[in-house]
């Protein structure tokens, strides 16, 4: 071997030993960053508490947020079935728990669940305006139940502060956001053909709703948001673009889900948190099934007061025939916006690719 060739031969190996370290260390830093982030993937869990709302969020840094907390009574029924869930993901706590509004199937459940849970912040849009005897008895049955807690107040266009995701606050008490930091509020042509709604003076229309991003995938939560406020924060511009996934407003009632916004935020995937007899309206479900880039729409519970043509294929309905079963719906969601809706029924799961 003459002396160049050896030399040549020394720094190839040279090259090939570094490209070996580098390697290593590339696959050292990758390993502690998974290590961070156990899954890099957002939890969103609709619990069934039979036609109430609780959705149960765990980002990948572990922190979590549960929007509304079901019913009270039945045993703290709703209480336990976010606790399992809780312990199905993995978290011991809650970070924050927003309270969309005052009514029973949303804010009847905090005293059941602070008896079992520990909860960092609520929060909520402030106080009870609705003039019932009934609403008022759940307001100071919360504000009892979390004296103790840190409470927020939270406005238009604040943000609850989960690392890794972006929540924004868009409605609370009656008020909208009219821009969301990072997105372009763009005429939105269903206005126009929209009828008019009423006013509605319950809490309903007080809803606190939030967008949540993580990456490019964008979820929707209005709470009971009904018809006049939805019109209100979406025309005659549309401040919230398109979602990928939407929990259908007030479990489907048929005095909130207006052509207007269902059709502008045009989810891909539709989540209905009703009951066998609670919601899942004929209207709602017809405007959601026919909104324009709608996959599946899935239901929690089998609207048994409605009929076969306004529900969705029983694989896609969690709990298909009364209540009391408790199945929820999984969706587990990944940066690039792909995502995936697991039935806790059958065990199966629909993958949803990004695009
Ligand atoms: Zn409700």
């Amino acid at each position: 071997m003459s002396c160049s060739r050896f030399v040549r031969l020394v720094r190839a190996f040279a090259v090939l030993l570094a490209v070996g370290v580098s390697c290593g260390v590339f696959a050292l830093a990758h390993a502690q960053a998974t290590a961070a982030t156990p899954h890099g993937k957002l939890l969103i869990e609709s619990i069934d508490v039979e036609g109430g709302q609780s959705t149960l969020l765990v980002a990948p840094s572990g922190q979590s947020l549960l929007v509304d907390t079901g019913w009270q009574d039945h045993n703290g029924r709703d209480a336990e079935r976010i606790a399992a869930a809780m312990h199905e993901a993995g978290i011991t706590r809650i970070d924050y728990v927003l309270i969309t509004h005052f009514h029973d199937d949303h804010v009847g459940g905090v005293p059941a669940l602070v008896a079992r849970v520990k909860v960092g912040e609520f929060l909520d849009h402030g106080e009870n305006r609705e003039d019932a005897a009934a609403t008022r008895n759940n307001y100071a049955a919360y504000l009892k139940a979390i004296a103790g807690h840190p409470r927020r107040i939270v406005h238009p266009g604040d943000t609850i502060p989960i690392k890794g995701l972006n929540v924004v606050v868009l409605t609370a008490d009656g008020q909208h956001i009219s821009a969301v930091p990072g997105i372009k509020p763009v005429p939105n042509p269903w206005c126009a053909g929209e009828h008019p709604w009423p006013d509605d003076p319950t809490e309903n229309a007080r809803s606190a709703g939030i967008l949540v991003t993580f990456g490019k995938f964008k979820f929707l939560d209005l709470g009971d948001l009904t018809g006049k406020k939805e019109v209100a924060l979406v025309c005659p511009a549309n401040p919230i673009g398109k979602v990928d996934l939407y929990l259908v407003t007030h479990h489907g009632m048929d005095w909130s889900n207006s052509r207007a916004i269902v059709y502008a935020i045009s989810p891909r995937v539709a989540i209905m948190n009703n009951g066998a007899h609670k919601a899942g309206k004929p209207a709602a479900w017809e405007i959601v099934h026919t909104s324009p880039r709608i996959v599946d729409l899935w239901q929690l519970h089998t609207a048994e007061d409605s009929d076969a043509a306004h529900n969705s294929p029983e694989a896609l309905i969690a709990n298909p025939k009364g209540d009391g079963d408790g199945h929820a719906l999984k969706v587990v969601a990944l940066r690039n916006g792909s995502f995936s809706v697991t039935n806790t029924r059958t065990g199966q799961t629909k993958q949803y690719p990004h695009q």
